[in-house]
């Protein structure tokens, strides 16, 4: 068979990998981009990820630079304010942050997972230097001095100077390159849904705490002329197991309890989906010829809308590196440079959220400073590196 010829093979086309292949297509690099499954393009699909994605705005730029904002912006729900409330056994504790008092923008913007893909996909039909292989799998590599040699699931091969893993946290490519991760479990699970409500949401973003783990309402465009927000809802594994199993009434009764009617009564329009919760870390980001990005390097629960945004930032760090040097790309010399510049700030937003759920889990009034801090840090109020450091946590 003839062997195929690349300067990029990128793992994975989740909501990662695809942005990847948009940002490296746009960039001028020749991508192959390989998934064994098909991304699901429609919300009501059987497989569809009903899960919403908040772009924070520095993740916004670099869509825009890929080609893909102008794809997603019409479907773009703003979020103005971030809005905490502890719900303890006397008042609640509300906190506001209001976008306006740290630039003209929001914090950023929330889309449905889905519809990613569905944009995603149509850029990538765009760009003719992409090839994107839906159905086709990673599943070995050989490194050599100046090229890597990636056998796919269909049998064929494909040369490449460089190998992105974007193909989730339980990355075969990171796994053929022997990289071992570092695993924290919480016994956590978390449910997503959407919901109507009476209350216009405003544009809040509302993160109510009471133990367990936050039940976090993040807005939508309206649903059948209704204000709608998408929730992630964590709690012990157990009970996301029985809240799941809940027939749609006990299940908005217990939604309405557990948001201690801050937006009203909540009615259920989507089906609820289950993700098991954990933090997870690479030891390594790199191996020859081979850059780990997104779920593939870390994974953190969805607190302060990290995990995607790293994962962008990821991507921002690798591609600088290849324009700047293209005759680089997959060298010794780049993937040093994106290992030194990615892994401390991957550390230091792992280990800042690992502490903010388990202050969550633990439910304790005297977590409440943690949380602010966290969140002025996480938003951009207060600089990350500062904020996490008064509270201990800046582990460089
Ligand atoms: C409930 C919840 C809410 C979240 N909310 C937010 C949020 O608001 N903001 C945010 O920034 N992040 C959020 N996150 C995190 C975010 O969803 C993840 O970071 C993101 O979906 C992971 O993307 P990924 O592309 O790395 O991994 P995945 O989506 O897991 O994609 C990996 C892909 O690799 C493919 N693959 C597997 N094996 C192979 C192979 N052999 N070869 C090639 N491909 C392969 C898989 O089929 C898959 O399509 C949330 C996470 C959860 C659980």
């Amino acid at each position: 068979m003839k062997r195929h010829s690349t300067d990029i093979v990128i793992a994975g086309g989740g909501v990662a990998g695809l942005t990847a292949a948009a940002a490296f297509g746009t960039a001028g690099f020749n991508v192959t981009i390989i998934d064994p499954t098909p991304p699901v393009t429609t919300g009501d699909a059987a497989g569809s990820d009903l899960r919403t994605t908040a772009f924070l705005q520095p993740a916004q730029q670099f869509l825009e630079a890929a080609g893909l904002w102008n794809h997603l912006a019409a479907f773009a729900t703003p979020l103005q304010v971030m809005r905490i409330v502890d719900i303890g056994t006397e008042a609640h504790v509300t906190r506001n942050f209001n976008a306006a008092d740290i630039s003209e923008l929001p914090f950023g913007w929330n889309l449905p997972n889905w519809l990613l893909r569905r944009e995603m996909v149509a850029r990538l039909a765009d760009l003719p230097n992409v090839d994107f292989r839906p159905g086709i799998g990673f599943t070995q590599m050989l490194a050599r001095s100046d090229e890597a040699i990636v056998t796919l699931s269909d049998g064929s091969q494909v040369a490449t100077k460089l190998l992105i893993g974007a193909d989730g946290r339980g990355s075969p490519v990171r796994q053929s390159a022997g990289i071992d991760v570092k695993t924290m479990r919480y016994g956590q699970k978390a449910l997503t849904f959407a919901v109507t409500h009476d209350a216009p949401h405003d544009n809040v973003s509302t993160e109510i705490h009471r133990s367990g783990g936050p039940f976090t309402l993040v807005p939508l465009p309206d649903h059948d002329g209704k204000p709608c927000s998408a929730v992630v809802w964590m709690e012990q594994g157990a009970e996301v197991n029985r809240l799941a199993a809940l027939d749609d009434d006990a299940f908005e009764t217990a939604a309405n309890d557990r948001s201690a009617f801050l937006y009203g009564p909540l009615k259920l329009v989507s089906r609820r989906s289950v993700w098991p919760i954990i933090s997870q870390i690479a030891h390594d980001l790199t191996a020859p010829r081979t850059a780990l990005v997104a779920e593939a390097a870390h994974v953190m629960p969805p607190i302060g809308a990290q995990g995607l945004n790293m994962s962008l930032r990821d991507l921002s760090c690798l591609l600088d590196l290849a324009v700047a040097q293209p005759d680089q790309l997959g060298a010794p010399a780049m993937l040093d440079a994106y290992a030194r510049k990615r892994h401390p700030d991957i550390k230091l937003r792992v280990t800042g959220i690992d502490a903010l759920n388990r202050a969550s889990i633990a439910g304790s009034p005297a977590m409440q400073t943690l949380r602010t801090k966290g969140i002025e840090a996480l938003y951009g109020v207060a600089p990350v590196r500062k904020s996490l450091m008064q509270l201990g946590l800046g582990a460089g």
